[in-house]
């Protein structure tokens, strides 16, 4: 029910558009619609999505076994190793296809494959067929990332009852993995550990060298995803008690990152968020020192539409869910970033992450 939902409302965006058909193969929009994540192989996967007629799977004989068929959405091709895929996908195309939406992500080698077959076409990103699709999220999935949500909320108090000092960040961060994956993740994306002036680097490498020692703030942002659903939660870390310059910092850090939550409500621009939490931070002073938009949407990718950045003039509706998070970055001496997921409801600005957002003390 759900596929065939989210097919139609594409479609209806194709014919909006004058899309009259969409190619996908790796990426996220073909699962989004399919339920089948396509192998990132020299193998061609493509989902050829007319916006009328059948629609059609094509795969490599091998990887068939794992598509779970849909037929009343789509027909399931498959070539052979010595099949032209790329003949077979432009066959399947009718002839009065000229405008053709491709995945975003699909290789350069069959894009360019693709057009010398079929020069009567042009090609423009899919992307802008499925994304608005994609971004408004229905209520399956706002419990999906709530879950994948929770699950790292509890890994973020877990943490602060764990010892930092005399540990690498390196051995940090590959406690932060397996605990995502102990919590039910399938996978870490990302585990950001940076100690001290490491952490004025918004994405530091965590070091295999690098000891946390007394006295040093540390930055955690991780993620990852659940059930097909994406995690990311950034909380900060102090072995011992913080100085009152660090406190008085992340004070601010706390009242810009509320200020960015609140004024995430419907119908607010998403331009209107980034520059609610980058108000606070300026007239504190630090306004040079915040040096990237507040926030990213999230759903079955880490980072996707919608964007809180300024220029971006989209007006939230409920179901957009996006992180909002500030950080306050003083080059060679120490930083701070604070992040949650945030839904967009009928209510007003919703987090996912509840975790408690202090600094937490650590040994
Ligand atoms: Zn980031
Ligand atoms: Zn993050
Ligand atoms: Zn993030």
């Amino acid at each position: 029910m759900t596929y065939a939902d989210r097919m139609q409302r594409v479609r209806s965006r194709m014919s909006d558009l004058d899309v009259d058909a969409l190619l996908l193969s790796v990426g996220p929009d073909l699962p989004y619609l399919t339920g089948y994540e396509a192998m990132p192989l020299e193998r061609l996967t493509m989902l050829v999505l007319p916006r009328d007629g059948d629609t059609r799977l094509v795969v490599p004989r091998l990887e068939a076994p794992r598509v779970d068929p849909k037929p009343d959405l789509f027909e399931v091709v498959t070539w052979e190793e010595t099949d032209d895929p790329v003949a077979i996908v432009a066959r399947f195309l009718s002839d009065s296809a000229r405008r053709v939406g491709i995945g975003d992500h699909t290789w350069a080698r069959f894009v360019l494959d693709l057009q010398a077959r079929l020069p009567q076409c042009t090609f423009s990103r899919a992307s802008a067929v499925v994304g608005p699709v994609r971004m408004v999220k229905d209520a399956e999935e706002i419990d999906a990332l709530k879950r994948a949500a929770r699950a790292v909320d509890a890994i973020a108090v877990e943490m602060r009852g764990v010892r930092f000092s005399g540990r690498t960040e390196l051995d940090v961060h590959r406690e932060l993995v397996d605990r995502m994956i102990g919590a039910g993740h399938e996978r870490s994306n990302f585990a950001i550990v940076a100690a001290g002036p490491n952490a004025a680097s918004p994405h530091h490498e965590p070091s295999p060298t690098r000891t946390i020692t007394g006295g040093e703030i540390v930055l955690c942002d991780f993620g990852g995803t659940m059930d097909g659903y994406c995690s990311d939660i950034t909380r900060m870390f102090h072995v011992g008690e913080p100085a009152k310059e660090i406190a008085d910092v992340y004070s601010v850090l706390v009242a810009a990152q509320e200020a960015g939550v609140r004024a995430a409500t419907a119908g607010t621009r998403c331009e209107e968020v980034d520059a609610a939490s980058r108000r606070v931070i300026a007239d504190a002073g630090f306004g040079a020192y915040f040096v990237h938009r507040v926030g990213h949407g999230i759903g079955t990718e880490a980072h996707e539409d919608p964007y809180m950045v300024a220029g971006n003039t989209l007006a939230l509706v409920p179901g957009h869910a996006f992180s909002v998070e500030p950080g306050i970055y003083f080059p060679g001496r120490f930083g701070m970033r604070l992040e949650d997921i945030v839904v967009a409801t009928e209510a007003g600005p919703t987090r996912l992450n509840l975790a408690p957002r202090d600094i937490a003390i650590v040994a």
